[in-house]
């Protein structure tokens, strides 16, 4: 599912050239394809024709316009974590009908913000949201909609800082605790109960962890249904991995992932709600970098490249492996650290890495970025944040530009006493 392929040894996405954007779109940039977004939303669409569901993209995996738009037109949902990523899903033109708002610490302000739009469904995570809630909508005399997110003790088998479904972490209401909550929530003001969540973390490479826990949530829907309550959603959450490697190391499909779903909720008589983030968009991007220099160490040979963590955080932060793609397809190899220039030994992107054999001032691409690339940018080292863009068959078009230093200088100010 890849987005990219070589065309007489230049790599290119969809119809167009990267080296052609290159020239006039100086690197680092993300690029995307849309295409690419477009079929992984579709290979959802077509295996779950038979159920009535509803794909909410969760925005914190790409919250571009321009990629939500591209969801907003395939007729997607969003699934967003805060007051911010609802106003960027809206203001793409995500109808509101079909938010879904998760996330542990909702505020007051936030609570209310989504009251004002009207949205599909709250998920609460405690009992204390849960009570704020009541209070923030009987005070305007509304009635919202909710599901708990339950969290069922199921080990994601996935890198400890995105597992969320183990009762040690911070997310959900423990599955013991699930009846009693639904109990009271019956009996609040503004609360109208109407569906059962989960999402138990992100990049899972294994269908078994997603099976065990949609076993234990079919089960508390019956048992919340013969306790009388109405449970007409299932909101089943993201966490779909996908592939980094190039080994094809046996992520599961979107097909496959869509038939354990059908196998386990179609005769339960719930629209089904997907919150997929990476998957969707993952796989879809990439970013484009150049080599400054390359330096001879003692023991190794150091990519240094124009790229680095605070562009694309994922390999400090998760350990997480990208492929790296040369632009102008070499088929002599050799080994390198590729790093950033940031002062941080975790400013680095692949070590003793066996690729093409590159040079300074060549292009190269990491793969794989389209999801958690953009998003958790920063300014560090004061470097300006990089550029989107979103390819469409033979044309491009830049989706963010990039700030100047005297825009981003100008966000501080002095002091009155300066
Ligand atoms: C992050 C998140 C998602 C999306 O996860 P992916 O792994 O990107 O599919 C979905 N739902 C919730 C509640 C999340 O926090």
């Amino acid at each position: 599912m890849t987005s990219y392929h070589y065309q007489k040894h230049q790599l290119q996405m969809e119809q167009v050239s990267i080296k052609s954007i290159a020239t006039q779109v100086q690197t680092p940039f993300y690029c995307y394809s849309q295409t690419a977004i477009c079929n992984a939303y579709n290979s959802y669409v077509e295996q779950l024709t038979s159920m009535d569901t509803l794909i909410c993209f969760a925005v914190k995996a790409n919250s571009n316009q321009a990629i939500l738009k591209t969801m907003a037109d395939l007729g997607a949902g969003a699934d967003v974590v805060s007051e911010g990523e609802m106003r960027r899903a809206i203001m793409a033109e995500i109808p509101a009908s079909k938010i879904v708002y998760s996330g542990v610490a909702k505020t007051q302000s936030e609570m209310e913000y989504a009251l004002s739009q009207n949205i599909l469904q709250f998920n609460i995570e405690s009992e204390n949201e849960l009570l704020l809630l009541s209070k923030v909508a009987s005070s305007v005399n509304k009635v919202v909609k909710i599901a708990f997110r339950i969290n069922p003790d199921v080990d994601a088998k996935t890198h400890a800082k995105i597992s969320t479904g183990k009762s040690e972490n911070k997310f959900g209401i423990p599955i013991s605790k699930a009846l009693a909550i639904y109990q009271l929530a019956a009996k609040l003001p503004g609360i109208q109960v109407q569906g059962v969540d989960v999402h138990i973390g992100s990049q899972l490479t294994q269908l078994e962890p997603f099976e065990n826990c949609f076993i234990l949530i079919k089960q508390l829907v019956e048992q919340l249904r013969e306790d009388g309550h109405t449970i007409s959603i299932v909101d089943v959450g993201g966490g779909l991995g996908i592939d980094y490697a190039e080994d094809d190391s046996e992520v599961p499909t979107i097909e496959s992932y869509c038939a354990l779903l059908k196998q386990q909720f179609s005769d339960l008589g719930c629209k089904l709600i997907l919150e997929p983030g990476r998957s969707l968009v993952g796989n879809s991007g990439i970013l484009v970098s150049k080599v400054i220099y390359l330096k001879e160490g003692e023991e190794r040979t150091f990519v240094i490249i124009d790229a680095a963590m605070n562009d694309l955080l994922r390999p400090s932060m998760y350990d997480a492996f990208h492929n790296i793609l040369p632009i102008t397809e070499t088929e002599e190899q050799a080994c390198y650290d590729v790093v950033g220039p940031i002062c941080e030994t975790s400013d680095t992107f692949a070590r003793t890495r066996i690729m093409s054999v590159i040079n300074e001032g060549d292009l190269i691409a990491i793969d794989s970025a389209g999801a958690y690339g953009a998003v958790m940018s920063s300014t560090y080292n004061t470097r300006l944040q990089v550029p989107e863009v979103l390819v469409k068959d033979n044309q491009f078009s830049i989706i963010r530009e990039r700030t100047d230093y005297e825009q981003l200088i100008n966000q501080d100010q002095l002091t009155a006493w300066q």
